[in-house]
């Protein structure tokens, strides 16, 4: 299969490809993925600058009927699309299909949306004077997207933006193609005029500077990593271009003494390590109090121990491969850094199995400080480490003690420490017995602090950023 870049409504091929390769039998290679260059980026943009004008005075009734095209279609293949997107990035094939169909509502409620677009309508302070506050598209919106949501997160990204009627040009990961690809495939045909959406792969490094430099594009919504976000930032904050980031995570989960401990090991498991723990909401601090610490530490590690790691698409397995071999790299120097602090891991070690692939343990770190790096900095894997507190309030402070703020949850039975903890959690998002990871779509999703920066995707609250508002006033 080649993944070709889709420019001004036509697929193009390049002279470089590269592969993609399955992390659970680095054997199967699913297809070979266009190198474009920043001459193909230029291209994108200016079909998108060109057929943005048209799609700007496209009526309701036009935007959702592509955008509710393009949910269905989702829906109806999300079990084939799901595998494929397993097969590319390695999460279990239960989770690449949800992913999958999350995708799908997430168009079919943008679709939505479209329909529900409003502005107000305000007397003036001034006699005979009326008001009226609108919004109108962005223009070119540049979207970059990471590999561990191979469809989700371009999925709102692009979904919004052509909701508020913004042409789109897509840079998604390199270790992904495939599902760009598929979810482009089916924009293609979705009845949007051409050039509104462009895909164009490539390097990051290379392509993707070029987007943000444009003066042809409007805004940027961005997420990945830190230093690169920290980057966009910069360069977009020079040029007074509206940017969205969303990044890292070191997500605490407290659990309290009174928390129901079958509902805290589940919690916790499930946040720390399902979708191989590549998920910047997972839970990689556990914040434990003394009088349940040593049961809910044993019950983890019993829990950790039925788990199955293997082959993406095999249905027994519970935790998929890490996505590649730099990854696993990382993931297995964060244990040692661990190890080596005085952390005492359970876990944590690559695993062999019948196909070659990236396959590591799930590592339980106990007897850690806070201030460990281990706590501090975000790993990315399966690999979480515990902190023991004495009390709720000790708990609290530990779990604000970081620089990120993404997600943050607490397990516990008491209502009191449950709703001063939703007050008083730095996170845009707080979780009551429930992971960290795992979200709904139709409300916003983003964080505070060092994890995210403008304003929040999804939800009726994504209008904030793939619009400009105007206020008019009228005379009669
Ligand atoms: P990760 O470590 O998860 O790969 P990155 O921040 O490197 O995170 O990548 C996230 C997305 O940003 C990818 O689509 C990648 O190609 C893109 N990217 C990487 N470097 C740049 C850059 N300098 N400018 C714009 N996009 C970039």
């Amino acid at each position: 299969m080649e993944y070709k870049s889709f420019i001004g409504g036509a697929w193009e091929e390049t002279s470089n490809s590269t592969p993609n390769i399955n992390p659970s039998d680095i054997s199967d290679t699913l297809g070979h993925a266009a190198v474009s260059e920043v001459a193909d980026m230029d291209r994108a943009i200016d079909a998108a600058h060109t057929a943005g004008a048209v799609w700007a005075g496209s009526t309701p009734q036009q935007r959702f009927d592509v955008l509710d095209f393009i949910g269905t279609e989702i829906l109806a293949r999300k079990a084939e699309l799901g595998e494929l997107l397993s097969r590319e990035e390695g999460k279990t094939l239960p989770e690449g299909i949800g992913e999958a169909a999350r995708a799908g509502q997430i168009f079919k409620f943008f679709a939505g949306e479209t329909l529900r677009q409003t502005g107000d309508v305000l007397a003036s302070v001034r006699p005979n004077v009326g008001v009226d506050v609108t919004r109108s598209p962005v223009g070119v919106v540049g979207l970059i997207t990471p590999w561990n949501f191979p469809i989700a997160i371009p999925a709102w990204k692009i979904a919004p933006a052509l909701a508020f009627g913004n042409a789109v040009v897509l840079k998604p990961a390199e270790l992904v193609p495939a599902s760009a690809h598929a979810l482009a495939e089916i924009i293609s045909r979705s009845g949007l005029p051409e050039g509104v959406f462009n895909l164009v792969f490539g390097r990051g490094s290379q392509v993707g500077p070029r987007m943000i430099a444009s003066n042809k594009v409007n805004a940027i919504s961005f997420t990945g990593s830190v230093p690169t976000g920290r980057g966009i930032a910069a360069e977009c904050g020079q040029l007074l271009k509206k940017v969205q980031l969303e990044m890292g995570g070191k997500n605490p989960m407290v659990v309290l003494d009174d928390a129901d401990l079958d509902i805290a090991v589940e919690t916790c498991v499930n946040g720390a390590f399902f979708s191989t723990g590549q998920r910047c909401t997972a839970s990689s601090r556990l914040i434990v109090t003394e009088g349940i610490y040593d049961n809910f530490v044993s019950a983890v590690e019993a829990r950790l121990a039925g788990l199955n790691v293997g082959h993406a698409l095999r249905a027994d397995t519970h935790i998929g491969p890490v996505v590649d071999e730099k990854q696993l790299a990382q993931d297995l120097e964060y244990v040692d850094i661990a190890a080596k602090e005085g952390g005492k891991v359970v876990g944590g070690q690559r695993l062999n199995r019948d196909t070659e692939g990236f396959f590591m343990a799930p590592a339980l770190v106990t007897e850690t400080t806070n201030s460990m790096r281990i706590n501090q900095e975000e790993v990315f894997g399966p690999v979480a480490s515990v902190v023991k507190v004495k009390d709720y309030d000790e708990a609290l402070a530990v779990a604000n003690d970081t620089e990120f703020g993404l997600s943050s949850g607490i397990c516990t039975t008491s209502l009191k420490h449950a709703t001063h903890y939703k007050a008083n959690a730095e996170a845009g998002m707080v979780m009551v017995n429930l992971p960290t990871a795992g979200v709904d779509y139709h409300v916003p999703f983003g964080g505070t602090k060092g994890s995210s920066f403008g304003s929040r995707e999804q939800g009726t609250y994504a209008a904030e950023f793939y619009t400009r508002v105007k206020t008019s006033y009228t005379q009669a």
